[in-house]
């Protein structure tokens, strides 16, 4: 008579059939990683992209629990975490990001960390409404994405370029995975230069550390969900976040070869007023999860991206004065009408009534009917 035999589970192989390392192995690897650079003998200061969604949040806790596990005299480098605000952003996220910066800020100083809370916002000659309520730019699509550029990769240059004045050179830390999406992986891979540290792709003097590149989407929540943020709370208002948005986040983008990904399908924690999307999933997930006040916004969305395919509501010639035409002689219409303008100045205002959060700022206002007034544009109408 044989008997029974157990086999006991082997370890997971990949495709080549080598052992594939289980999630602790792989935490005490960027543990030890982190740990290892931020020891090097020079005083490059760190940079942590953080948009507030979960890959930034781990990356954060992982760098935060490198810098505790070293006695404080060694913690010399400074370590900036710096958000980019671009002004319209979701209000759920916004609120989110807010409350864990502040967080984050309240606790560096007990903690003895030599951590620079920072965020970024655009000038305000460059903002989402300075743009196309000011200058008429038609709402973004995905043949003119204006927004990304302005609104989120100059400011977070400026930022990074001040420290590579300061210091000589700045490591920019990325919560980037390269499992998120194909697309995401072939980025990784055009710019990988099989070391850890790799040169920043437009910013001189800026290397890219990416550490938890190899960690897949579960292992991030799993990570989150099994552990508290060393900066206290917990990350059950990031959990409910995703489960209410039912989608992923807008990363911090530092490169315009990273622009495509900002307002896709796929990154839905972005713009209140992206238009470039054909649907904002995400607002809606929220409005059925009993976010009641996002529901004027979403609507306000539609409309504007509505609007730019409206021909009465577009110039003909550019700003420059140009008239442009695609190759089969159609004409391409130019910025919006100064009547559209004011149209959706007027009905932002409108909104914003209603709102205990501001939409559009005064200083917004006040650039906009400076460039209306250069624009030769009647004042009336729109009030503030
Ligand atoms: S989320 Fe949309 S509106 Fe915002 S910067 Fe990205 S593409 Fe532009």
């Amino acid at each position: 008579m044989s008997l029974p035999i157990e086999i006991a589970p082997g370890p997971a192989l990949d495709a080549d059939g080598d052992r594939v390392p289980t999630l602790p192995e792989k935490l005490a690897a960027i543990a030890a990683d982190l740990r290892e650079e931020y020891r090097q003998p020079h005083n490059t200061p760190w940079i942590i992209g953080f948009s507030g969604g979960k890959d930034s949040t781990l990356l954060a806790q992982l760098v935060f629990e490198m810098l505790l596990n070293l006695p404080p005299s060694q913690r010399r480098r400074p370590v900036h975490l710096v958000a980019n605000d671009t002004l319209v952003e979701s209000p759920v996220l916004a609120r989110h990001l807010d409350a864990v910066l502040d967080r984050i800020g309240g606790a560096v100083g007990p903690l003895r960390l030599p951590v620079i809370v920072a965020k970024t916002v655009p000038e305000e000659n460059e903002t989402f409404w300075v743009n196309l309520i000011g200058r008429g730019y038609p709402s973004p699509s995905r043949v003119f994405r204006w927004c990304t550029d302005r609104m989120k990769i100059r400011p977070t240059t400026r930022y990074i370029q001040a420290q590579v004045s300061a210091a000589g050179e700045a490591i920019l830390l990325l919560g980037v995975r390269r499992s998120e999406s194909s697309q995401r992986r072939k980025s990784v891979e055009r710019y990988d230069n099989g070391q850890r540290l790799n040169p920043h792709n437009s910013l001189q003097g800026c290397q890219v550390y990416k550490p938890i590149v190899e960690l897949d989407t579960d292992e991030v929540w799993q990570v989150l969900l099994q552990s508290s943020p060393p900066w206290g709370g917990s990350h059950r208002e990031l959990v409910t976040l995703y489960r209410n948005a039912g989608g992923a986040e807008c990363p911090l983008v530092t490169d315009k070869s990273e622009a495509p990904s900002c307002g896709s399908a796929s990154s839905r924690f972005g713009c209140w007023t992206c238009t470039v999307v054909e649907k904002d999933k995400s607002a809606e997930a929220f409005v059925e999860a009993g976010y009641g006040d996002l529901e004027p916004l979403l609507d306000f969305r539609d409309w504007l991206k509505a609007l730019r395919e409206e021909g009465g509501m577009r110039m003909a010639n550019r700003r420059n004065g140009a008239l442009t035409f695609v190759g089969d002689g159609r004409l391409i219409p130019g910025p919006f009408t100064l009547e559209a303008r004011q149209l959706i100045l007027t009905r932002l205002l409108g909104i914003q009534e209603d709102l205990d959060y501001p939409l559009i700022r005064e200083g917004e206002i006040e650039a906009i009917k400076r460039i209306w007034a250069e624009d030769n544009l009647p004042q009336g109408g729109a009030t503030s």
